[in-house]
């Protein structure tokens, strides 16, 4: 392989600290540069040394993304009149969050700098804010942190399932919580993907898993606390089906198949929420046994990981709207089912908007989320929805050109309560959403959304 045509290897490292090549880095999935010969929403991975010395000859205006800073957005405005569209006779939804989510930022960044990386700190902040502001009947759940000291802990975790298989963490009493969430990872991934990690950010203090998924020192630690907050949301979800749950988290997880961390994404956590609450249900922890979870996928990219990871569970339905073609370039096919016929991608072209296409493919993937047919009068036999809830199909992302607005996210919402038994828990978990002044009122939008749904349920009512 020449160094022409090759990937980017230790060559990429000397154009690093070219600004220019630090903004591509952020905007290079959906700016065409045709003159430096790099194709419409190409990974930065795979572009060659040739193309990286041709973008150093580039005008930087052209490559700047429109990602802006905190400081140049301001904060989410305030969305008071969220609250009068939701009766006051129904539960609230409980916000599941973490300061821990604040953590996993590139070295050397400090949340007061312009976030140099769109997958940053602020997009939980600006979220968290816009929810205290919508006045929304909200429940905050901070999710403790796991016992220190992490990185120790984890590796004495990790060498135990290596020695003894995965059974042998349920009987560790130290820190259950991290047990939990490594042995429910590992039960999803390979378990040598979860200790690589480990090895990458404790052991060599690796920067990066590729040109987009940066590491630091918390990265596992926060990934684990992203898993573990979906796991116990959907823990009471379960015990409570009346009630909403919106995880608060990052990084996101729907990119990472069971072998690959990739896309900012490092543990598929709603694929191992799901296969979760199905070992618990076949050990017969539930009153009545779980035989179908569906989990909706709107964020702008295709939830790749996620589908890889549940691929063979037939009990698991996936279902993924997403822009197409654009990063990671999976889920073109609509006619691609899976072995197990439980696999359904939507795939939009870019320009897709709510008039225009969205509502007919999110009423489509409805149907087949819901019954697994094409038909809207069967219903649904979910136990249990995961959403995996992408903001960057918005028309302000800075990564994709889907043009859904904030709004749009409250009908999505509703029309997939609508469609559900009342007594099926749906869990929410954050993924993509890069556009830190609209997906906090996206986010509320949702809840507004779902709760609204919920109020027109009988059971949900007090
Ligand atoms: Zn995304």
């Amino acid at each position: 392989m020449s160094p022409e045509t090759g990937p980017i290897g230790a060559e990429l490292g000397s154009y690093l600290r070219n600004e220019t090549v630090r903004l591509l880095r952020m905007s290079v999935y959906n700016q065409f540069v045709p003159s430096v010969g790099i194709e419409n929403r190409t990974s930065l991975r795979y572009l060659t040394a040739h193309h990286v010395r041709n973008l150093a000859t580039q005008p930087a205006v052209r490559l700047r993304p429109r990602f802006l800073s905190v400081r140049r957005v301001g904060w989410a405005r305030p969305l008071l009149r969220l609250r009068s569209e939701v009766p006051a006779t129904v539960h609230g939804a409980d916000i599941y969050h973490s300061p821990l989510f604040r953590k996993h930022w590139p070295y050397g960044e400090d949340l007061d700098d312009e976030p140099q990386h769109p997958e940053c700190p602020h997009r939980v902040i600006v979220i968290e804010r816009a929810l205290h502001e919508s006045q929304l009947p909200l429940h905050w759940h901070e999710v403790p942190r796991f016992r220190e000291p992490f990185a120790a802990n984890c590796a004495k975790l990790l060498k135990i399932a290596e020695a003894s298989g995965l059974e042998a963490l349920e009987k560790e009493t130290e820190d259950p919580a991290l047990a939990r969430a490594v042995g429910a990872a590992a039960a999803v991934h390979f378990l040598d993907h979860v200790a690589e990690i480990h090895r990458l950010v404790h052991v060599r203090g690796a920067t990066r898993i590729d040109m987009d998924t940066y590491l630091s020192d918390d990265t596992l630690e926060v990934a684990l606390m992203a898993t573990r907050a979906a796991l116990e949301a959907t823990d009471a979800a379960l015990k409570d089906p009346s009630r909403l749950a919106f995880v608060v988290s990052r990084p996101p997880g729907h990119h990472a198949t069971r072998a690959t961390a990739m896309g900012f994404c490092f543990l598929s956590n709603v694929a191992i929420a799901a296969h979760e609450v199905l070992k618990r249900s076949d050990k017969g922890e539930f009153s009545r046994p779980i035989t179908r979870i569906g989990i909706l996928d709107f964020d702008v990219h295709h939830g790749n990981g996620t589908e890889d990871c549940v691929r063979q569970q037939e009990r698991i339905r996936f279902v993924s709207l997403h822009e197409h073609p654009q990063y990671p370039m999976t889920g073109g096919n609509p006619n691609e089912h899976g072995p197990k016929h439980n696999i359904w991608n939507f795939p939009l072209p870019a320009g897709t908007d709510w008039h225009n296409g969205y509502a007919e493919a999110y009423a489509e993937a409805l149907n087949r989320l819901c019954s697994g047919t094409d038909r809207s009068d069967v219903v649904s036999d979910l136990d249990l929805v995961l959403v995996s809830a992408g903001y960057d199909a918005l028309a302000s992302d800075p990564l994709a050109g889907l043009h859904l607005k904030p709004s749009d996210y409250s009908e999505m919402a509703f029309q997939l309560i609508h469609r559900l038994k009342p007594s099926t828990p749906v869990v929410f978990c954050l993924e993509g959403g890069y556009d830190l002044n609209a997906i906090g009122e996206a986010v509320s939008q949702t809840i507004q959304g779902a709760l609204r749904a919920r109020a027109e349920q009988p059971q949900a009512v007090v």
